[in-house]
């Protein structure tokens, strides 16, 4: 069994292979398994890459039956059922493709160039080496229209991802850099949330969707909805209409699709980029072929399946099942059905919403189960621990000790570093 991808998906199917008489290899191109929903921390200094992607090899020595192969996948071979990576061929009896999403630039050129994504580890640290040296060169210009535009972060999307990276772009700046930098007029700082819909967290109950709304207005953060972005430039952010706002960081939380690994799976994709499987995950013509997590177009009772965490996870056990039921090993499992354990999303410090089934929680209650549900979903016990002295160190004391500029930097008034991982442009 080959399976593409260490990320929710992929780790779970390996797991959930670990008894079955099979040998297992697990292909990444990283040698990490990535925590995804705290991206944004990364990115806003408050934790080190180190407590949110954890060796793969850590994982897979625990498994007997499992190997690690680091290449990046090329090309996969149907008919010859040979999968081509960097670290050369590999040929599979069953294969399952857990390769994720990747930033959706929704064809705007700018945004390649001028915006920050957040979906890979190498976004994130882009993205806080420009966030702290965009605050150095605002200290430094004598010119107070260039230190507004230094000071104007534009987060385009209103989804969790936008929300999150707006709320703690705020206290990055308005609580921590505060002390940093004593000589510094803060009142040209702002965040702007852009958001082509009339609301934000569009997934959550409306009640919650206020409560998100008014958390995020309390913390000075600007909304626009019904607004939607055209491009992005070396000088700001341009919407429909010709409106041009100064802002020397333009956060793209708009959306993602499927990654390439998956296109040369299948040559039709469905929407977002996704690949189309069946009720077993399958894609058309080749049963020893699964396709998982974001990247497939799995849909229960007529629904599609939203791009989470757990639906990935939920799908690497159901496809394991079904493969060690096909090894003679088991009995085949009862039809997939998706068990939706809740979703929630943090504006910052004291502020979240959570919806877990009737359940609705916000402010500090929705925050602290926000806190709790994340630190036992991060993989190792060792992390737990470093996310845990990390948070209560900028709780109580706003300090944020990740605050540090790591690449060269572009001068001030230049909005492009090489964005993103150069490593994997996708
Ligand atoms: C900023 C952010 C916040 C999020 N917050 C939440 C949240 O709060 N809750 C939630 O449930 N979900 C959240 N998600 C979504 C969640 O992270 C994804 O749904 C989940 O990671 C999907 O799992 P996956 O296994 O399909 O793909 P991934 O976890 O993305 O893993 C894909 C893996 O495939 C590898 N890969 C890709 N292409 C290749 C190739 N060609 N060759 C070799 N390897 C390859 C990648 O390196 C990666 O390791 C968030 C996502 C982001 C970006």
């Amino acid at each position: 069994v080959v399976v593409i991808g260490a990320g929710f998906g992929g780790i779970a199917t390996v797991r959930a292979l670990r008894d079955a008489p099979l040998e297992v290899t697990l292909v990444d191109q990283n040698n990490y398994h990535l925590f995804q929903p705290l991206l944004y921390q990364v990115g806003t200094a408050l934790l080190d890459p180190s407590e949110i992607a954890y060796p793969v090899r850590a994982i897979v020595r625990r498994l007997r039956n499992c190997d690690f192969l680091l290449g990046r996948v090329i090309s996969i071979d149907l008919d010859q059922h040979t999968l081509h990576t960097t670290a050369g061929d590999l040929p599979y009896d069953r294969l399952v493709v857990a390769a994720g999403a990747v930033t959706d630039s929704f064809g705007k050129p700018g945004v390649l160039t001028h915006a920050f994504g957040l979906k890979n580890l190498g976004d994130a640290i882009t993205l806080r080496n420009h966030l702290l040296t965009t605050v150095e060169h605002a200290a430094a210009t004598k010119d107070p229209t260039e230190r507004r535009r230094l000071l104007t972060v534009a987060v385009a999307g209103g989804g969790a991802t936008g929300v999150e990276c707006a709320g703690a772009v705020c206290e990055l700046v308005g609580l921590v850099l505060r002390r940093d930098f004593p000589h510094l007029d803060l009142s040209a700082f702002s965040v702007l949330l852009i958001e082509a819909g009339s609301s934000v967290l569009t997934q959550f109950a409306p009640s919650l969707q206020r409560h998100a709304i008014r958390a995020l207005e309390r913390k000075g953060i600007k909304l626009r909805f019904g607004a939607k972005v055209d491009d992005v430039t070396e000088q700001g952010v341009v919407l429909q209409g010709g409106e041009h706002i100064p802002a020397a960081t333009v956060i793209w939380a708009v959306g993602v699709r499927g990654s390439d690994a998956g296109g040369l799976l299948a040559p039709q994709r469905a929407r977002l980029g996704r690949i189309p499987v069946d009720a077993g995950m399958r894609i058309p013509d080749h049963p020893e072929v699964f396709v998982i997590g974001d990247l497939a177009a799995a849909t229960v009772d007529g629904k599609p399946l939203p791009m989470l965490g757990a639906v990935a996870q939920q799908q690497g056990a159901h496809v394991a099942a079904t493969i060690t039921a096909e090894a003679g090993a088991g009995s085949p499992p009862p039809p997939f059905r998706y068990h939706d354990r809740g979703t929630m999303a943090t504006i910052g410090r004291n502020a979240a919403v959570a919806q877990i089934g009737p359940i609705r929680a916000w402010g500090f209650p929705g925050w602290v189960i926000w806190l709790a549900v994340h630190l036992v979903l991060l993989i190792s016990f060792r992390n737990r621990v470093v996310v845990l002295i990390n948070w209560a160190r900028d709780y109580l004391f706003y300090d944020r000790p990740v605050r540090l500029i790591t690449a060269p930097t572009p001068h001030a008034g230049d909005n492009g570093s090489p964005h993103g991982d150069p490593a994997h442009p996708d």
